[in-house]
């Protein structure tokens, strides 16, 4: 896959609604630990950039998903990641299954406005007791006539204390499920204590889970039954992270996406449009290369600039090789996933790839730029801490090798 004239124009124009419109404000946002999605968003709905790939009919572009990794790659410039991811989700983390399964009147409820920039849209996989595990989840959508009940939290929910709705995974079935786990809102304001059981893409718990649009508001308010607990974190500080908790909180049984059962199915393969968007920010890692080169140049050491030390310039030309085979394999997997193939093995690497590489930059680039790099308003601290969760969130690094060893045929597909 080659980027065209079209592709370029678009990110040209992302990159001038960056500068215009965000990075300004970064530091600001950076301190307040949360973005205004509203506004930010509504911006960004009337320029057409959340709905790239979406069908027209609800006011998206209905471009291919190259356009998608165009867009997020272009987001990554951004001054700080953190606005990035909280685009990624609307655009490409909570709202591919909608898109591609809903029905119209539940795509016209929620996607339709979520492309406008009208409301703010999560996804709600991960549990306290289940992340890299999501099979075992533990949240229950109970049936009662017209309505799913539903009870149980979900955990690290990013635009979790904006969001308008949740494209909620949740237990629609006994089988497989076991008794719904309530964790009660923590007195202390944090996540409590995380529980190391198990993302994956395992087995045979698939057949009992559904995933459904539950509001989080009503007429403005917080919904009923739904209470919200703000996460703080190492990094990604714009970007808002919730525990989200529901209490008996009833939906009609017609915001459920496409059947029942298939949920977990369906998750899968939106996760491969949330990888290849999380990979595509991180090609902007290139920036704190150049950014890098650029401070070496000027900054002075034993009576010559630091970039003339060749093991910098090696350095620096390896970490660009690396990222250009990373751009390749993000190219090639969205390609594959265009044309129609399966790209879990590839997706799953490129994440793989993507997470530990731009943190590997990001350590160098402070490395080289010294205590200056080290200060706390430096910006390649900030994409220190930031990129640091490309191989922890959407998926552990340990989880997407899990993956690809069971593509490679490593290991067994139940295990
Ligand atoms: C800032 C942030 C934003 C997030 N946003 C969202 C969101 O919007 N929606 C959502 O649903 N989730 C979200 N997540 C959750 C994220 O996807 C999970 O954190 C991730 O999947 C890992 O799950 P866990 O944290 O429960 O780690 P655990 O499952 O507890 O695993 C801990 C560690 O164990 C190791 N490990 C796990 N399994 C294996 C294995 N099989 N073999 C070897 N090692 C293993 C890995 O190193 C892993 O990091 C977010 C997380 C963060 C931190």
């Amino acid at each position: 896959m080659i980027y065209t004239p079209e592709h370029r124009e678009m990110m040209d124009s992302i990159r001038r609604f960056i500068s215009a419109e965000i990075d300004p404000f970064i530091d600001e946002w950076e301190a307040a630990e949360i973005f205004p999605a509203h506004e930010l968003f509504k911006k960004m709905g009337n320029l057409g950039f959340l709905g790239i790939t979406k069908p027209e009919a609800y006011g998206g572009l209905g471009l291919d998903f190259s356009y998608g990794v165009a867009a997020a790659e272009a987001m990554g410039y951004a001054r700080a990641q953190g606005v990035a991811m909280g685009v990624g989700v609307q655009s490409n983390m909570a709202t591919p299954a909608l898109a591609a399964f809903g029905s119209d009147e539940l795509r016209r409820e929620f996607l339709a406005p979520a492309i406008a920039g009208d409301m703010v849209a999560s996804i709600g996989v991960s549990e306290q007791g289940a992340g890299s595990d999501v099979a075992s989840l533990k949240t229950r959508a109970r049936r009662d006539g017209d309505d799913y009940v539903i009870s149980g939290s979900k955990m690290w929910i990013t635009n979790g204390t904006q969001a308008d709705w949740i494209c909620l995974l949740c237990n629609t079935s006994q089988e497989n499920a076991g008794p719904p786990q309530v964790f009660l809102p923590p007195s202390g304001g944090g996540p409590g204590a995380a529980r190391t059981w198990g993302r994956s893409e395992r087995g045979s718990a698939h057949k009992n889970k559904s995933l459904i649009i539950v509001p989080l508001k009503e007429n403005g308010k917080r919904a009923r039954g739904v209470e919200i607990q703000k996460i703080r974190k190492f990094g990604m500080w714009s970007s808002d992270t919730a525990q989200i908790f529901f209490d008996e909180v009833r939906v009609p049984v017609r915001h459920r996406i496409g059947e029942e059962g298939m949920g977990f199915i369906y998750q899968m393969k939106q996760f491969q449009e949330e990888r290849l968007d999380g990979a595509a920010r991180r090609l902007s890692a290139i920036a704190w290369i150049q950014e890098t080169a650029d401070y070496l140049r000027q900054r002075q050491a034993f009576g010559r600039p630091l970039l003339d030390n060749q093991f910098i310039q090696y350095k620096l030309a390896e970490l660009k090789t690396e990222l250009e085979a990373l751009r390749a394999l993000v190219y090639v997997a969205t390609k594959t996933y265009i044309e129609g193939g399966d790209v879990v093995e590839l997706a799953s690497m490129a994440k793989l790839k993507a997470g530990r590489l731009s943190r590997e930059i990001a350590d160098w680039c402070m490395q080289f730029q010294g205590g200056m790099g080290y200060t706390w308003d430096n910006p390649v601290s900030r994409a220190y801490r930031d990129y640091r969760l490309g191989s922890i969130g959407g998926g552990a690094d340990e989880v997407m090798l899990m993956v690809i060893a069971r593509h490679m045929g490593l290991m067994n597909m139940n295990a």
